[in-house]
């Protein structure tokens, strides 16, 4: 059983539609299955099998046996892999980058310019730190000790849609540099990523079990991973809802160890003296990006007095100016692809009539593109109070609220008035309020003069509502890991 589809290219892509246990393709034990929809068209592309408590039973089998060697395989083996990896998935950016425009509707051009480049670049990062998982040597009291750090055995990835090869790559190969063994769990919105990603993993040589990844939904086969009392931990990236259950999972099992990466509602504040050119561009790029479907989309938007109104009027004139072309995100020459589904349709379009509705001035958009797929237009509101919904709750869409501030100590406590801290941005060029406006956000990263700039040498996640753990950098390494004293008496000379 397969899907195919027709790439950028007009190459005819397939993939195979079961589960990827144990290096091989199988159906659900029950032959579940769930539909896969191209967001652009409404088009049904076929199905995939859907994961049942059985099934993920049989993948932790198979990891658990997995883990027995992958764990002792020296660190420069492992790294080998994840460049092996690096290197198809490379080969095979075009495949992926259609995959993910025909079933997430990301544009083609994104997916080929970001998500495959920083997955690519994640695997050979933490490739680079597989043989380098060392430990300490300490004094300590009538003897020496030293700390090693060892992989917690069978892991899980409880991914979502909007970015899903990357965020699936943050998790994997940082996992697998410390000998962990993994299932990953795709989202059932944009799940033909992960079936290219299993046809590679089996290219690449991993040995049976080592990467298991199983399509399906999240009450069914997410819960039973959550659940698995085999599973040492989780690694999720999605809602504040499924973070919690996910959570709630582990306490009612075994405790596995747990990390979320989950809303966001990030400000982006311009200052009186910010290089106005400069933030135009990235306040309007950190909340159209992926149809604003990022947790760190830049989706509050605070603008100081001293240049409020030039901004709104430069604002308009910059989105005027650039008229979007929405389309087929295959096609390089759009640049507005479908949102992933029709609940996240109705739910942005359901966020602008009360944006519409709560007194707030809408500066641009406001409605839906045509009715054949799920297109909703960029929409800005300006004079946007703060108790408004579209100015506290994540919508996931394209639409930027942005308000107006006088001082440095009213922005920040506006900004930090939000239960979510994942991502913010600071537009000033004053070095001394950079510094410390930076400090005062409670946010898991700030970009200064820019929005988002992922690099996998720098962590990525959240405080607050947003989340804990990180992905990316030396600190995911942590999330994977357990340290272990070991303790020597040095015995007195006889
Ligand atoms: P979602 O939580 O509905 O789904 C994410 C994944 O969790 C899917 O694989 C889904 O099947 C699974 N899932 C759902 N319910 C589950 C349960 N009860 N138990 C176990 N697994 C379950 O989120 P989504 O709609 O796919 O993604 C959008 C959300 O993700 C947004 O809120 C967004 O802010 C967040 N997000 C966060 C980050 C980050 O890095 N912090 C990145 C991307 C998306």
């Amino acid at each position: 059983m397969s899907i195919t589809i027709t790439g950028a290219k007009g190459r005819q892509i397939q993939v195979p539609s079961g589960l990827f246990i144990n290096n091989t393709f199988t159906p659900s034990v029950n032959n579940t299955t769930l539909p896969v929809e191209n967001p652009s068209t409404r088009a049904h592309l076929g199905t995939i099998s859907a994961a049942s408590k059985q099934d993920i039973d049989r993948a932790v089998e198979s990891s658990k046996s997995a883990f027995a060697t992958w764990k002792t395989t020296p660190g420069p083996v492992r790294g080998k892999f994840l460049h092996k990896l690096a290197d198809l998935i490379e080969r095979d950016a075009d495949d992926f980058a259609s995959l993910e425009a025909v079933d997430a509707g990301i544009l083609y051009t994104d997916s080929m310019g970001m998500n495959i480049p920083q997955a690519v670049g994640n695997l050979r990062y933490f490739a680079g730190w597989a043989d380098k998982i060392d430990g300490k040597v300490l004094e300590i009291d009538g003897g020496i000790a030293y700390t090693h750090r060892e992989p917690l055995g069978v892991c899980g990835a409880i991914v979502p849609w909007n970015s899903p090869l990357m965020i699936t790559i943050w998790k994997l190969a940082p996992a697998l540099a410390v000998g962990n063994v993994l299932i990953i769990k795709t989202s059932e919105m944009s799940p033909l990523y992960g079936q290219k990603l299993a046809q590679l993993v089996l290219e690449a040589g991993f040995p049976p079990g080592v990467v298991n990844i199983m399509t399906g939904d999240g009450a069914n086969a997410g819960t039973a991973l959550s659940e698995h009392v085999d599973v040492r931990k989780i690694s999720f990236t999605g809602s504040s809802i499924a973070g919690r259950k996910i959570l709630q999972a582990a306490a009612k099992t075994n405790l596995k160890k747990v990390s979320l990466e989950l809303g966001g509602k990030g400000p982006s504040i311009v200052f009186g003296d910010a290089d106005l050119e400069n933030a135009l561009l990235w306040t309007r790029i950190g909340i159209t990006a992926n149809n604003g479907q990022i947790c760190v989309a830049g989706s509050r938007i605070y603008v100081q007095d001293t240049i409020y109104d030039q901004f709104i009027e430069a604002y308009k004139n910059a989105a005027a100016a650039a008229p979007v072309v929405s389309g087929n995100p295959l096609d390089a020459a759009t640049t507005k692809g479908p949102v992933v589904n029709r609940a996240q349709y109705e739910k942005i379009l359901g966020y602008i009539e009360q944006g519409k509705r709560c007194g707030a001035k809408l500066l641009f958009g406001g409605e839906k593109i045509g009715d054949e797929g799920y297109f909703v237009q960029n929409t800005a509101f300006a004079d946007v109070t703060e108790d408004a919904a579209i100015m506290k709750e994540e919508i996931f869409g394209p639409v930027a609220s942005i308000a107006k501030f006088s001082t440095e100590d009213e922005v920040i406590a506006k900004a930090n008035d939000s239960l979510h801290g994942l991502g913010a941005a600071i537009f000033t060029n004053d070095v001394s309020r950079a510094h410390r406006v930076t400090k005062a956000l409670e946010s898991g990263q700030v970009t200064v003069n820019a929005w988002a700039m992922l690099s996998p040498n720098a962590p990525f996640g959240g405080v607050k509502e947003s989340g804990f753990g990180r992905d990316m950098g030396e600190e995911a390494l942590e999330g994977w890991a357990s340290v272990k004293s070991i303790k020597y008496n040095i015995l007195p000379k006889l």
